[in-house]
């Protein structure tokens, strides 16, 4: 026998409560009241019953729970939209005979901030935020965004917000007439009491007309285009906020929605969405966000060379205090020295106020006594790349660091249990990877050791969010994931040189596709000696039948390495800053063909550009398969977050999961028999397998 509890009617997702003559419309759809066809047909059957009510005076539409709206249910974006749609609803609040205030709480982002702008008043609580995201999405705003911003605060202002998507905080938007009052006290009844002050009064923004800001438009419009690396969504939102000076508005609205809806099923766009939830999932590693991190407040760094005094720093512009223990008195000065510079150029550029500056030195202790990392929660150590130095260091912070204390190494390629065996507490060491510049980058590589504990992860996953970074989990391997798909990537160019490409072939032809910078690009600015250093370690260890390309050796042995020398794949002494092709260069190159025994041909940008990132699927599966990433979309929230992977391609494995399978498949073969020896095939099934088949598997420690 069975029996059923009568199921509870679902809460809706709008609902309309009564203060006096005042209708209340309330959104409530947790957890961050994402606008949904429920709350937009619950909000047009609220105002289509305010509007017909001769009891009700005035509306205001406000938030329940944490947020007024905080965006679009971006699940919704891949399939047709349904109706009614957003521009209706908005619509109806113009259409709606009595005045409608929106009491903004929390986040009033994208749809939610377009629905604000359609309102006749804004009314927000001091620490509101609003914003048009959509641009960081690929797409643009598609409900009036574009069209009422500009009749708020000029087409100049509102081509900066559109493009960027950056959050305005509400002095800010009370600064500039998006936003009418900061509540004092309760929200609810002071925007109730401004819904009865403007009773009577609809104050159209969408019928207002837009000045000309002439030049500084024109400035706006390039400034966006060049930070939004021209990519067609900046171009077009451009394109329609500009259109709001001239463009009937009902025309302009029709056209930025027929946009939206073109752009939000883009390639772009898709890959960018597909980012967001690979970015949210990866923060959650695998479920550790669960596990209760371990205190932390107290933060030492171990080294205070070029990861050190970055990694300090990004501590420092949080609330923990920080520990900065070296060993040489000079290199300490000389860390201590960034630190400051950094933080002046903050204090320059507004973003710091001296009482910062003041609060931050006081959270700052600096020495040379490892003793004083005695009572730290965390410590990151980030000396030299060598094992023998990182045990020592490890040796004497187990013998000093409190109990429960997280020992984390910033090492880039050696063996993390190696590292942790040198203490008598494995489960307490983890990695922590950071990327250069350390206050910079927002990648963190969460090392996890074969030992390492559950909770002393879950507190490098606390310290990622902390410091505002993207955390990704990583199996204890040879390069965790970063560093080693860069050097699969970086090989398999090494090996189109030696086949007939030269540098800036394929420099160029990858910058085209999107990367910041070309891989010979990045090995001179970073410096070519420290992988010919790891190189000739290795050298006694290294498989003599794998394929190896000798060019970058004869470039270190002649001492060109890379822009700290003046010279490296290209030469930049007298010649443009972003170095200049060499022939002295060519000639190594087609010297080492020769010695290779290759016949060069030529490479179109299209084929390097598809060889490099097949290089990438194809380690992203080895990388896989061995453990180093727990699940496939961890590898393009890296990729993107570290190496400067345009985030608008998605990733590699989000680019082998659109390509053919049949040929993509059979390309693959075909680069690894041209690697020779040496180069794993990876099983790209392990990419393409649709997401729901995908669960999260453990990396391995
Ligand atoms: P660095 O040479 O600039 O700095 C290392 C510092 O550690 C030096 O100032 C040195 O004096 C100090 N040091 C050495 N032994 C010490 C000890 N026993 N106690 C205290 N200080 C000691 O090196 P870096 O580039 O900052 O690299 C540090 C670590 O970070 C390495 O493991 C490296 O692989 C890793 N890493 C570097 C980068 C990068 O781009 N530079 C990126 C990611 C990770």
């Amino acid at each position: 026998m069975t029996s059923s509890a009568p199921a509870a009617e679902p809460r809706p997702a709008v609902r309309t409560e009564r203060e006096g003559a005042v209708a209340v419309i309330l959104i409530d759809n947790p957890p961050v009241n994402a606008g949904s066809l429920a709350v937009r047909e619950g909000l047009l059957a609220a105002l289509t019953a305010a509007a017909s009510d001769p009891s009700v005076a005035a509306v205001v539409i406000m938030g329940d729970g944490r947020s007024f709206i905080s965006g679009s249910d971006l699940k919704e974006f891949d399939l047709p939209l349904a109706e009614p749609q957003l521009p209706a609803v908005i619509r109806a609040v113009e259409d709606c005979p009595k005045t409608v205030v929106a009491a903004l709480h929390g986040a009033a982002l994208g749809g939610g901030f377009e629905l604000a702008l359609g309102c006749d008043a804004r009314i927000a609580t001091a620490a509101t935020v609003v914003a048009l995201p959509e641009a960081t999405l690929g797409i643009i705003p598609g409900a009036g965004g574009t069209q009422r911003l500009p009749r708020m605060v000029g087409t100049t202002l509102a081509i900066d917000l559109v493009c960027s998507g950056r959050r305005v905080e509400a002095e800010e938007a009370l600064r500039y007439g998006i936003i009418d009052q900061v509540a004092k006290g309760n929200l609810r009844a002071a925007a109730t009491a401004l819904a009865l002050t403007l009773t009577g009064r609809k104050s159209l923004v969408i019928e207002r007309a837009v000045p000309d800001d002439g030049a500084d438009e024109e400035v706006a419009a390039a400034t966006a285009l060049k930070a939004g690396r021209n990519r067609p969504h900046i171009a077009a939102a451009i394109r329609h906020v500009r259109a709001a000076r001239s463009v009937p508005a009902a025309r302009a609205l029709a056209d930025e929605r027929a946009d939206f809806q073109r752009l939000r099923v883009s390639p772009e766009a898709k890959a960018i969405r597909h980012l967001f939830f690979a970015e949210r999932e990866a923060a959650r590693g695998g479920g550790l966000n669960k596990v209760p991190p371990r205190p932390l407040a107290r933060f030492g760094v171990v080294g205070a060379g070029t990861m050190g005094a970055g990694i300090a720093l990004a501590a420092l512009q949080t609330d923990l205090s920080v520990v900065l223990v070296e060993r040489d008195p000079a290199a300490l000065q000389r860390g201590l020295t960034t630190i400051k510079a950094q933080i002046a150029r903050r204090v320059e550029t507004g973003r710091l106020t001296e009482a910062d500056v003041n609060a931050m030195s006081a959270r700052l202790t600096a020495g040379l006594d490892l003793g004083t990392l005695a009572d730290c929660d965390l410590i990151a150590e980030a000396v030299v790349e060598d094992l023998a130095v990182k045990t020592a260091v490890f040796r004497t912070l187990d013998g000093l660091a409190k109990p429960g204390a997280v020992l984390a190494s910033n090492t880039s390629y050696l063996n993390l249990d190696a590292i942790a065996a040198a203490t008598g507490r494995p489960q307490d060491v983890i990695g922590l990877h950071f990327f250069s510049p350390a206050h910079v980058m927002r990648l963190l590589e969460v090392v996890r050791g074969k030992d390492s504990a559950e909770d002393a992860l879950a507190t490098g996953l606390a310290l990622a969010n902390r410091l505002g970074k993207q955390p990704v989990v990583a199996g204890n391997r040879f390069g965790f994931i970063g560093n080693r798909l860069y050097a699969a990537y970086r090989r398999h160019c090494e090996f189109m040189l030696e086949e007939g490409a030269l540098p800036q072939d394929v420099d160029k032809a990858l910058e085209a596709f999107g990367f910041a910078m070309g891989p010979f690009a990045v090995a001179d600015l970073s410096g070519l000696d420290i992988a010919w250093r790891m190189r000739l370690q290795q050298a006694s260890t290294r498989d003599p039948a794998a394929r190896y390309v000798t060019i970058p050796d004869r470039l270190c042995e002649m001492g060109r390495l890379g822009r700290k020398t003046g010279a490296g794949y290209y030469r930049y002494k007298d010649g443009p800053a972003r170095g200049a092709p060499d022939p002295e260069v060519e000639a190594i190159i087609l010297a080492a063909s020769a010695d290779a025994g290759r016949t060069r041909h030529s490479f179109t940008a299209e084929e390097i550009v598809r060889r490099a990132l097949l290089a990438l699927a194809n380690e992203a599966a080895v990388a896989l398969a061995d453990g180093a990433a727990m699940n496939a979309d961890d590898i393009d929230v890296v990729l993107v977050n570290g190496y400067g992977f345009p985030r608008w391609a998605g990733g590699p494995v989000h680019w082998a999961r659109n390509e053919d399978p049949g040929r993509l498949i059979s390309d693959c073969d075909s680069l690894v028999t041209l690697a020779g020896p040496g180069t794993r095939r990876g099983d790209l099934s392990l990419l393409l397998r649709p997401p729901s088949a995908r669960g999260p598997v453990r990396a391995r420690g």
